[in-house]
């Protein structure tokens, strides 16, 4: 007998310790079943759009015929083999295909199977290369409201207090990484925010300054592009990447795209660093990459950073890094079909309209009392929940964006908040229909929620 829905619930509360969740208020689970498509079920059969593909992975739908039938004929090969003294066939062919999807010069491709191992690759790399190259230059720059991950080396250049100041004392770098200010953070709250063109101009003449003096020293600036997703969806200006990747090529300073939100579409383009024509020197993938169905990330780079590693063995100049499950070749199997997939179906020609139509849905929340500013790129959103029509806060105690999506849930919907903002992040695979109805679920939600 399997167990019952109830059973199931106490033994989820007896023993599993949720992430980015406060246990002693966790009552309630809601247990996903199984999925289909855009949707998610619970295992008493009620269906739910998946607003946020699981957690920003999920591109074509669950369940899709390609990515199971890729992942079952691995299974008939092997599930797993090892990349450190072997190799296989799904992890080759995915690391070529990257290679040829991703910004100019991208040729090399270093498999983990998250994001922030992905960027704890990126980190070391760029580390090892300034070693290698006998100038050894060891401060990291990072973002205001960074967010890159839950590992050491990527709370080392996390800049969100709420989750990063904790582990401060932990941190034990050569020297503390620097955070520089960015547009988004110079703007303020509330209705009345300064002007984009004038921050961008004050955050590029910050990095400009710092830069100038201790250009020698920075080993690389590790960046979010177009959107700092965890820090509530903060969306860029044009020009500000622009900005730091001419600011970064002028002091030498090697440049890590953190791409592991903005990835694989969700921004309109392939990858986020296209819209600002920027080809930095790393880039970290991972959600998406095997179609939100397996754990997989890999770091791309160039073949000047991979090069510089290059010695007679007893040089020790390694790249001594690996996890247990590098390339694996499920996950890598499922990376080919998405891209396949991607091709096949050319998914990037489909999303203008898609995009298109988000916009169109969400400016009908502009009139909602309870809404503050919407923030959109591509098919990545965050909608602030207000107080009032001055775009006041409400006080972070009062959880307004966690009871907003809690309200989702009865229209069907799941959502998860980020702070006060709504953020939405459906499958690049949502109809019209469903991203009107996502969006009418927060608008009928937001007045019972609030109030
Ligand atoms: N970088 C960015 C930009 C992210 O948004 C995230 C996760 N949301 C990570 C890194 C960390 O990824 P993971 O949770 O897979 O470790």
């Amino acid at each position: 007998m399997p167990p019952s829905a109830e059973q199931l619930k106490q033994w989820d509360r007896a023993h599993v310790w949720h992430p980015f969740t406060q246990m002693s208020e966790w009552t309630d689970p809601l247990v996903i079943g199984r999925a289909e498509g855009n949707y998610l079920f619970d295992t008493a059969g009620r269906k739910y759009f998946d607003g946020v593909s699981s957690l920003w992975v999920t591109v074509h739908g669950h369940k899709h015929p390609a990515l199971n039938k890729a992942i079952i004929q691995q299974l008939d090969k092997v599930a797993h083999s090892t990349l450190l003294g072997l190799a296989n066939e799904p992890s080759i062919e995915l690391a070529r295909m990257l290679a040829q999807v991703a910004p100019e010069g991208l040729t090399r491709v270093f498999y983990s199977d998250s994001g922030s191992t992905a960027v704890e690759i990126a980190l070391k790399q760029a580390f090892q290369y300034w070693q290698h190259r006998g100038e050894p230059r060891t401060q990291f720059e990072f973002l205001a409201d960074a967010y890159h991950g839950d590992t050491l080396g990527a709370v080392g250049v996390g800049g969100i207090s709420l989750f990063h100041e904790v582990f401060g004392p932990l941190l034990r770098p050569v020297e503390p990484a620097m955070r520089l200010p960015t547009p988004a953070s110079l703007r303020g709250l509330g209705r009345q925010r300064r002007p984009w063109p004038d921050c961008t101009t004050q955050a590029l003449a910050q990095a400009r300054e710092l830069f100038g003096a201790r250009g020698d020293d920075i080993a690389a600036l590790i960046v979010e592009p177009m959107v700092q997703g965890a820090a509530g969806m903060l969306t860029q200006p044009p020009g500000y990447l622009r900005g730091l990747a001419d600011l970064c090529a002028e002091h030498g300073i090697l440049l890590i795209a953190d791409e592991v939100a903005t990835g694989l579409g969700r921004t309109g383009r392939m990858f986020a660093c296209e819209h600002e024509d920027v080809k930095p020197d790393f880039l970290c993938m991972a959600k998406g990459l095997s179609g939100g169905y397996l754990p997989l990330a890999a770091t791309l780079t160039t073949d000047r950073v991979f090069e510089a590693f290059l010695a007679p063995r007893a040089a020790a100049k390694t790249f001594f890094h690996g996890h247990t499950y590098t390339g694996n070749p499920l996950a890598c199997a499922a990376g080919v079909a998405n891209l396949e997939l991607f091709r096949r179906e050319q998914v990037l020609t489909q999303l203008p309209s898609r995009i298109d139509c988000l916009r169109r849905a969400l400016e009908t929340l502009e009139g909602n009392p309870h809404v503050g500013e919407i923030r959109q790129q591509g098919l990545m959103v965050g909608v602030e929940v207000v107080a009032d029509e001055d775009w006041t806060p409400y006080p972070s105690d009062r959880f307004a964006g966690a009871r907003v999506c809690e309200a989702v849930r009865d229209h069907g919907v799941i959502l998860r908040p980020l702070g006060d903002v709504i953020v939405m992040m459906p499958p690049l695979s949502s109809s019209f229909e469903e991203l009107r109805l996502m969006v009418q679920a927060v608008d009928k939600a937001l007045p019972r929620a609030v109030s």
